[in-house]
């Protein structure tokens, strides 16, 4: 999410939760079990029954944030596990902590290894990144002027290396909202109405999936060439954003995973193009394609 301050962008990630569908047994047991080898269950709560929100601050070390110390603790990305993991002022965060998230988003677990063990933790995230358009934050403002020198804005943006931002499936820009539309936010769709919509998706998506992954997200590139069903305006326009847009073969794959969860959201019998070009406006950043 790129935001100037004032934008909600932290509200808008601690919803996040409230939407996603509630976590079975087996989920609560697997969260259960990260959170009481880190220590962190208290002694009354038999169960963690809620989706985590973990928040780490940006001068979280590398350890902190994917896990290490001698006897290997997990670290916020496996506190987060099956839930969200919110990283505010993305780029502040060290190069190294950020470069460590891209084993954690591919494959849904952190190895941690020592000279003579390695440990595993779970690791399946929903990453919400936000951060400013520019150091100052008002690039783009209609009401204040960005003060940034162009090669602090470049320095700003070259942090978030390619690699990473290809494993972000959604990029969103928001503006910032004035003190009376936060007060009028509370007449939107409820967020219970929203999970039940991302149930039922979920729910066509474990029919497809018939029992191989639990979530699109979750596909492998097989899976997503057997079981994503592109119409054949859909295919082309995949193909030609390959082409023009210079995307990767793993990003072409994401996109293909979001447009099914889009059509899945409308329950659509297949993905036809205009899911792909929802799909596809998630990744490009503006000022290119
Ligand atoms: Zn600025």
């Amino acid at each position: 999410m790129v935001g100037p301050p004032g934008s909600g962008k932290t509200m808008l990630a601690r919803r996040l939760p409230t939407i996603m569908p509630a976590l079975t047994v087996d989920e609560a047991i697997a969260v259960t079990r990260v959170h009481s080898v880190a220590g962190l269950l208290p002694s009354h709560v038999p169960l963690v029954d809620r989706r985590p929100f973990r928040a780490p601050h940006h001068s979280t070390s590398v350890a902190g944030l994917v896990g290490g110390g001698s006897s290997p603790r997990p670290g916020e990305v496996s506190l987060a596990h099956l839930g969200v993991l919110f990283l505010d002022e993305f780029p502040e965060f060290r190069l190294s902590a950020l470069e460590a998230l891209r084993q954690p988003l591919e494959d849904g677990e952190v190895t941690i290894s020592r000279a003579l063990t390695s440990v595993t933790y779970p690791a399946r995230i929903t990453l919400v990144a936000a951060m400013n358009p520019c150091p100052c934050g008002f690039r783009g403002d209609r009401e204040r002027q960005c003060t940034c020198p162009g090669y602090r804005l470049q320095q700003y943006r070259s942090r978030l290396s390619g690699p990473l931002l290809d494993r972000i499936d959604l990029r969103l820009e928001v503006a910032r909202v004035p003190p009376r539309e936060h007060r009028l936010a509370g007449r939107g769709e409820s967020s219970a109405a929203v999970r039940e919509r991302v149930e039922g998706a979920r729910r066509r998506q474990r029919a497809r999936l018939g029992g191989e992954v639990t979530a699109n997200a979750h596909m492998t590139a097989p899976q997503v060439r057997r079981l994503c069903r592109l119409d054949t305006a859909a295919t082309a326009l995949l193909d030609r954003a390959y082409d023009r847009l210079h995307l990767s073969a793993r990003a072409c794959d994401r996109v293909a995973k979001v447009a099914q969860t889009i059509a899945d959201l409308e329950a659509a019998a297949g993905i036809a193009a205009v899911h792909v070009a929802e799909a596809l406006s998630y990744r490009v950043e503006r000022g290119q394609g």
